[in-house]
């Protein structure tokens, strides 16, 4: 059996587990970069390719990767911080297989500089053009979530402009392509938002996330209750707030989460970012069975990070959810019906 590189992550995993210093943390690094490698690195060996062409591979994690392919280890267990995962290649291979799963019409979740995000809303949305998509929303971080440097008020309706300007720009050049008004609102436990409700009227698109108690051991159900009754509130955005390797993700009756998300309408994200994968194959299957809508984001911060979409893609189609129930085959003006009809 050739480990795959979910297997080689995993196992690198375990190394930094048993290092120390820097060589624990280089370990740690190389286990989560695995999920990203764009090709299996048993095919790089299998071509006579140098295994340092992967990120975060030095000629001494590249001698001991080497041996696991050659000695054919495959991890069986994995712990629950690292649980059900799938890596950038596989999905990659995976989404090849059916290429009309993979012309999804937009990402539904991105950074600019308008908050935490490094490239500007205008890189973000010409690559979004180039990679032939419809739309794209712009979904920064409103302003509780201040390390993230959160949108207030008036940044949103600064957004607003630029997004309309933008608009006419595409529409006058002749491209067709809309670029979405959406934002990525923190939610607290109680459900509720942090921006004024007047502040929302006019967007296309929202998120609600949670970025804290992240840790939370104890069932969370009723946040995510609390979270999808908020009439503004259109997604919930990494609903487990996983991350690879670091932290498990909340614990919730998923039964009842989903229950609530088909009565009212609303839709589950998928985070396609490889570190989170959130909601994650296993739970996704559940939203399946009940017909949830599912809104696929990279939650990209920069442009090249919006090529991670196929992880979402894939963990859809691996849970077994209709294309007709993913948000992000939907034309634009499908999409704000969508919203306008709740
Ligand atoms: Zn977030």
């Amino acid at each position: 059996v050739t480990p795959s590189n979910v297997d080689i992550s995993e196992l690198l995993a375990r190394a930094g587990e048993d290092a120390e210093g820097h060589r624990a943390r280089a370990y740690r690094s190389a286990a989560r970069a695995a999920l990203m490698w764009a090709e299996e690195a048993w095919e790089l060996a299998v071509e006579g390719r140098s295994l340092t062409e992967l990120e975060r591979i030095g000629p001494s994690l590249a001698r001991r990767v080497r041996a696991w392919i050659e000695e054919g280890r495959e991890p069986v267990e994995r712990p629950r911080v690292r649980y059900d995962f799938t890596s950038f290649a596989a999905a990659r291979a995976l989404v090849a297989t059916q290429p009309e799963r993979g012309a999804i019409r937009g990402d539904l979740q991105m950074h600019t500089t308008f908050s935490d995000g490094v490239d500007e809303l205008e890189s973000m949305v010409s690559h979004g053009v180039d990679r032939g998509y419809a739309y794209v929303a712009i979904t920064d971080h409103s302003k509780g979530l201040r390390i993230a440097k959160g949108m207030d008020e008036a940044g949103l309706a600064r957004q607003a402009e630029v997004i309309a300007r933008l608009n006419a720009t595409l529409a006058n050049g002749g491209t067709e392509f809309r670029v979405l008004r959406g934002i990525e609102m923190n939610i607290d436990s109680e459900g509720a938002g942090d921006m004024e409700p007047d502040a929302l009227e006019g967007l296309d698109f929202v998120i609600g996330s949670f970025h804290s108690a992240l840790r939370a051991a104890e069932d969370q159900t009723p946040r995510y209750l609390a979270a999808l009754r908020n009439p503004h509130v259109d997604v919930i955005g990494h609903p487990r707030g996983r991350k690879y390797n670091l932290r498990p993700g909340l614990v919730a009756d998923w039964d009842r989460v989903l229950d609530e998300a088909a009565r009212m309408g609303k839709a589950v994200e998928t985070n396609a970012y490889p570190d989170r994968q959130d909601l994650n194959r296993e739970i996704l299957a559940g939203a399946a069975e009940r017909d949830v809508w599912i809104s696929i984001g990279t939650d990209a911060h920069d442009v090249s990070e919006m090529r991670f979409v196929d992880v979402g893609i894939a963990a859809a189609m691996e849970g077994g959810v209709r294309p007709e129930r993913v948000l992000n085959y939907l034309t634009a003006d499908e999409l704000t019906a969508w919203r306008r009809s709740r």
